[in-house]
Order: structure tokens, then sequence, then C-alpha cells
């Protein structure tokens, strides 16, 4: 597939992804967007100048708004109708290729817009289903030996997060202040929180609303599942071991988390299915699935101080996953508890085997006990004030790249 737009053959939105976003377009008109090379075109004078007609079920006005959902709430047939009619139209030699005023109209450069939260989120969960993100911290915290605890395998642990508080790429976050209890102390301290964390995940953004009472199987997860985003589940450490016992994460977790802007679907991940991690043993019936449900997802986290250049601290990869995401829906919805339009499920801290894999500062660091050094000479155990985490992540397969741009987060001193 060749394109009228040029982009760069490394650009992560190439013809074969075409993503969704929200965008303040020229700082007062808000709309639904695509997005291809550096271009981001919007979908709503698009569908007014009716180059998105005669798809059935799409919505007048549906790209008139301030977040996806409406949109994604549309399903599959629709949402994946719209994105290969634009695909179509993005090809050389398209009717919109000839139109140079719908272009002027509908395309924007990316300096000329704002990106927006994509989606309202009305309920969000955090899953832990990697092995080795769950292995590190067991042997952090717990005991080398039982590194696991005795669920870990049977089902995907996770815990409700706190929606309120997810943010696009972008905004700033202020280093939480709380308890604390150091080690060598007899009583908790407050104050900002002085082991600051990021998390490298990946969230995926449900298409509808279930029944209470009504279950999703893993057969059914994936129709679904409307995209993903990378995700920066921003952690207070010090703040978490002292506050998580017996309930599990609560203010160490819920003063912030970052998303990437675009929305990537399903569809454009098609191409880079993969085979997950054998898992032994055996899981129960309701948690079985069929086919490859890992996706092979190349991610990166740098590092960039206020004084100092970007420095990469780890890459990873989405296929490290030992619980897919058809499993974790499956899992939290066996139970009957429903789902609603533009509910996030992040993944989980993404770790892989060897050290430079590790998707937080707390296994990169060890705890704080191998601190790095950055280009510019300082040494980092944990994150700074001013210090900016940068995500990124991308699919290639045979010449064909898929990618999500960044999540990017600068924090800042205690408010
Ligand atoms: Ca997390």
């Amino acid at each position: 597939m060749i394109s009228f737009v040029d982009y760069n053959e490394n650009s992560d939105f190439s013809i074969h992804n075409i993503p969704f976003g929200v965008a303040v377009f020229n700082k007062e008109y808000i709309a639904v967007c695509t997005r291809i090379g550096n271009m981001v075109v919007d979908l709503a004078t698009l569908y007014d100048y009716g180059f998105l007609d005669g798809i059935e079920g799409l919505v007048e006005n549906v790209f008139e708004a301030y977040t996806l959902n409406e949109f994604i709430e549309l399903g599959k047939p629709v949402t994946t109708a719209v994105r290969t009619k634009i695909q179509e139209l993005f090809l050389e030699g398209s009717l919109l290729s000839n139109d140079e005023k719908s272009i002027a109209d509908c395309f924007f450069e990316l300096d000329q817009v704002k990106m927006l939260m994509p989606v309202h989120v009305p309920n969000y969960t955090d899953f832990y289903s990697s092995i080795e993100h769950a292995t590190n911290v067991g042997i952090m915290f717990r005991d080398p030996a039982n590194a696991l605890l005795p669920n870990w395998k049977h089902l995907p642990v996770g815990y409700h997060g706190r929606a309120s508080s997810i943010v696009v790429s972008g905004t700033e976050i202020h280093r939480p202040k709380g308890q604390m209890k150091p080690a060598d102390a007899d009583k908790p301290v407050f104050g900002p929180c002085k082991q600051l964390d990021f998390e490298l995940e990946m969230a995926f953004i449900v298409n509808r609303n279930t029944e209470m009472g009504e279950s999703i199987s893993t057969a059914e997860a994936e129709d679904a599942i409307f995209g993903m985003v990378l995700f920066n589940d921003w952690s207070a450490r010090d703040i978490q071991s002292w506050e998580y016992v017996p309930l599990g994460p609560f203010l160490a977790k819920n003063f912030g988390s970052s998303v990437s802007p675009w929305v990537v679907t399903l569809e454009a991940l098609e191409p880079f299915r993969t085979a997950s991690p054998k898992q032994d043993p055996e899981v129960l019936d309701y948690l079985k699935f069929d086919g490859d449900k890992n996706f092979d997802i190349n991610l990166e986290v740098s590092l960039k101080p206020e004084n100092g250049d970007e420095n990469v601290i780890c890459n990873s990869n989405f296929k490290y996953m030992y619980w897919n995401m058809a499993q974790q829906l499956a899992h939290h919805t066996v139970n009957g508890c429903n789902v609603e339009v533009g509910d996030m499920y992040a993944s989980g801290t993404i770790s892989g085997k060897d050290e430079q894999s590790y998707g937080s500062m707390l296994e990169l660091t060890w705890r704080g006990t191998k601190p790095f050094t950055l280009s510019n000479g300082e040494e980092r155990k944990f994150i700074k004030d001013n210090d900016t985490v940068i995500m990124r992540g991308y699919a290639q397969k045979d010449g064909v790249r898929v990618g999500f741009g960044e999540v990017s987060g600068k924090i800042l001193p205690a408010k």
C-alpha cells in the first residue's frame, strides 16, 4: 500500500496504522482525528465532505466529539469499516488524493494541533501479568525461593485503579506526598515521595457496555477490545511499601497515570500476533484460549534529566506477557462484573528476562542498590524532580511498521 501522503519509512503512523485520537485544531475546534506520517486528519470535516458515506451504522456527528467513546461504542463492524475506508482514501490515486481543497481543509501539520485525552475512562484496572516483573518484585520484597505467590500462575492478578487521574502524554505530574516508613524508623513520616518510579505498561480499551452478571469469554474478548495505548503507571515505591498491606496499592498509584494520545486498533496490530509464553500449570477452562493472543510490540523507555539528553534505560516487548488481554478480560468479567465503553485495562509492568528489559526503576536499579549513570554524569536510583520519562512502542515486520508514538511525562516538585 502506497499513500499519497509522504512520510518517513520509520514512521509509526504508516498507511498500515490509521490510529484514532482527539485533537484541538487551530486552538478552538475539537474533533476526532487520525494520523498518517506527521499529518493529523480531521475526521469530522472528512465526514462532512462525504468521504465516509456509505458505511452502515456510522452515525452523524460521532466525530464532532471530545472523546472517542461514542465512536468506539459503534462496535467493530463500524469502526473497522471506517478504518479501512480511511486507509483507502489515503492511497495514491484515491478520490481524496486528487482533491486539493479537501486535503487543505482536513490535513494539519502536527504543530498545528494539540492532542487531548482520547477517551473518557469510566473504570481503570491494572493487572500484574509479566512473570519477569512479578518474579523480580517477589525476590526483592519477599522471598527469592518463593518469588511468585501461589495464585500467580492460576489467575491474572489485578486491582482496581483510579480513572480520574489518567492523563494524556505531555501532562506534567507533581511528585506525590504521603506517608512512608523508612526501614530504620519506628513510626511513619510524611513528605514528598523519595522513591518515585515509572511502570512501562500498555493498556487496552473496551468498546461496549455489558450487563451485570454477564461474562466475556476469551473467544469473545478481542471483539470487545477497540485498541491499545502506551501506559505509564507512575508509582511511589516508598508510599507503596508502607500502605499496601493487606489490600494492595492505593495512594502510591492513584496520583497519576499517563497514556499515549493515539489509540492503535487491534486490526492494525493483526500482522504482529505471536504465541504467548507457555502456561504451566494448565489454566482453568475459562482462561483457556485458541490462537496467538500476544503481540510483538517493541517497547522503549527513555529518561531525560532537566539539563541533559534523553537516555534509553529500558528495551522490552509486549510479547513477554504471561497472561494475554483475552484472558485478562475473561477473568475480569467471569464473576459478572460489568464493563463500560472506554474502560482501560493496563497490562502491569512489562519486564523481560535480561536486566536491560526491566520495565521500572525499581527493577533497573534493584530497589536503588544499583544506580545507573546518565549521559550528563548524573546518577539515578529513582526519578528526580524535572526528569521527563518517555515511553515509545512500535511493531515491525516484513517492511510494515505500526507504532504508538510516545507517552511523555515530566515530574514537577511536590505541590
Ligand atoms: Ca502497574
